[in-house]
């Protein structure tokens, strides 16, 4: 999983939405589409021009930078009859014979099995899926390939689509990501995967060719995040676009590239932006940041938050969940802002606004989200007390001017992982995490809850994407219906035995709506 952006900009309103709420088959019973004719774009030349020799190869781009960005996942098992040996030169079956798949350690499955029952815990929606498409099997003759961090929550996805029907290639997003024993316990499952923990480069593109490049299996769904794998396919297979009904996106890049395709008249099959849908954005901006930002700070710096003076630069979603976080455990938090309505927000939820350089001097933590550069400068920096905490919960890593604290007169110390004490020449510490690259992505671990919002919205996308009729959906980019955004969030309130109140006939009436929604109209800001 990688984290997003902004809620896509002029591209996210650009998508299309489908108005009509009936229409969402999986929800009500699920018709089969006919088989799609898609349009094959002529104009491949951006695609045509890369290598097509499979195997080893040299690469004409890099992999994208959410391939290198990570989660720390959770516990991640080492076993210690693991060698150095590359997956690729290992020959490997699991126990039921099969090798159709390349992870670091196949012996690992079991307790990758434990960890995806853990997963599982916190990820009902996705199991009430499963039992709520018995004997539908709405991904029938799917055949996805896919390309997430493989951990114990996607595995949960896999395994659900496999439950529904599709059978499944898959591949890591990310070189570091994915956790071992849990990508072993899936080939155990019969899953056809390729990924382990450290990849070269070459072995991330190999990962993702032998998911594509099969005989006698042709993927007609893709599954992707950060845009590698459709890349990928673009370059190499453009064919396998003419069997492919819909690509799934989750990550900023990958919508990014998507838009591109379709501004320039190049996307070939309908995409689905899984990164705007409403829930997705919430849960991953506000709640999860909300969640988080102690965590980070607390596994870095082991600080009490009580009485300490924060500023927070950026009253967007992460910023409010960063403040909310931190008043409620007694910090004196001041905000930052440009805009007048977020500042306006800031001042109604009790929070001071002021600009950085008027408390720089006397915070203790001063925490970045506003996506931004520059935001804190070396001036900034300079004028800071003693032992204050800086860090980054944005998406790039500029917002702290950090290459101004390369310099000559300034010690770096690195005292723990992820913790540097930047000291100049009269003694005085600024304690800098993860040098300024995202706070919670490097330094904690991600709520599967939230995980469970985004595997599920993608599991509804591939659905709807796969049984969508003919002339649904075109050849461009498209957010989740509100209707199924609404959907995905239902099947999670189960965990908190939260009630429903269901609209009168009279009600519905009044307000104009459908009794079974969509409740709020799509420029609706939640
Ligand atoms: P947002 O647009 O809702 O909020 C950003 C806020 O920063 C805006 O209100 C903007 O007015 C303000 N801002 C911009 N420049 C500023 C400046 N110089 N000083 C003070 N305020 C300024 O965006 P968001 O959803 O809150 O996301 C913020 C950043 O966090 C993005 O880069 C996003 O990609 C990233 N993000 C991180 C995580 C995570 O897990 N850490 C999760 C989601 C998003």
């Amino acid at each position: 999983m990688s984290v997003p952006e902004p809620a896509g900009g002029e591209e996210a309103k650009q998508a299309k939405e489908v108005e009509d709420a009936e229409k969402y088959s999986f929800m009500a019973t699920v018709t089969k589409a006919p088989k799609k004719q898609i349009q094959f774009a002529d104009d491949m030349q951006e695609f045509t021009k890369f290598p097509t020799k499979t195997g080893r190869r040299s690469l004409s781009r890099s992999i994208s930078q959410s391939s290198t960005d990570s989660y720390s996942s959770a516990a991640s098992y080492t076993d210690s009859s693991d060698d150095e040996v590359s997956p690729r030169e290992k020959q490997q079956t699991n126990s039921k014979g099969s090798s159709n798949f390349c992870v670091k350690n196949i012996k690992q499955a079991e307790f990758g099995r434990r960890e995806i029952e853990i997963a599982e815990q916190d990820m009902s929606a996705l199991i009430s899926l499963r039992k709520r498409a018995q004997g539908e099997k709405p991904l029938a003759g799917a055949k996805i390939v896919g390309c997430t961090h493989i951990t114990a929550q996607t595995a949960v996805l896999i395994e659900t689509l496999c439950a529904l029907g599709a059978q499944c290639r898959w591949s890591a997003c990310n070189i570091y990501s994915t956790q071992n024993e849990v990508a072993a316990a899936l080939a155990e499952a019969g899953v056809a995967v390729f990924a382990w923990k450290g990849e070269s480069e070459d072995d991330f593109w190999w990962c993702i060719d032998r998911c594509v490049n099969v005989d006698g299996w042709q993927a007609n769904m893709i599954l992707d995040d950060g845009g590698d794998l459709t890349h990928w396919v673009y370059k190499k297979y453009p064919n396998v676009f003419k069997k492919i009904r819909g690509i799934v996106e989750e990550s900023v890049t990958g919508v990014h590239r998507l838009y591109q395709l379709s501004k320039a008249g190049k996307l070939c099959v309908p995409a689905m932006n899984v990164n705007d849908s409403v829930t997705k954005q919430k849960f991953d901006n506000l709640y999860c940041c909300r969640e988080s930002i102690l965590d980070g700070l607390k596994r870095t710096t082991d600080v009490m938050f009580g009485g300490k003076q924060v500023v927070v630069c950026g009253y967007g979603e992460v910023g409010k969940g960063c403040c909310a976080a931190l008043k409620a455990l007694g910090a004196i938090v001041y905000v930052t802002e440009i805009d007048p309505i977020c500042a306006l927000q800031a001042c109604m939820d009790g929070f001071r606004v002021v600009k950085l350089s008027e408390v720089i001097r006397q915070v203790d933590v001063v925490i970045t989200c506003t996506g931004n550069k520059n935001v804190v400068t070396r001036e900034h920096l300079d004028r800071m007390k003693n032992s204050c905490i800086v860090c980054n919960m944005g998406h790039s890593n500029t917002e702290i001017d950090v290459t101004s604290l390369r310099t000559p007169e300034l010690t770096w110390e690195r005292v723990r992982s992820q913790v540097d004490h930047v000291i100049w020449p009269d003694g005085k510490r600024v304690v800098l995490l993860a040098e300024g690259r995202l706070l919670n992505l490097s330094c904690s671990t991600v709520p599967t809850f939230v995980l469970s919002i985004t595997a599920t919205t993608q599991a509804l996308a591939l659905i709807e994407l796969y049984n969508a009729p003919e002339g649904r959906y075109k050849q461009d980019v498209y957010l989740l219906p509100k209707k199924m955004d609404e959907y995905v969030a239902s099947l999670h309130l189960p965990s908190f035995d939260a009630h429903l109140t269901e609209l009168t006939d009279d009600q519905a009436k009044y307000l104009g709506l459908n009794k079974n929604g969509p409740f709020k109209p799509n420029y609706y800001r939640y």
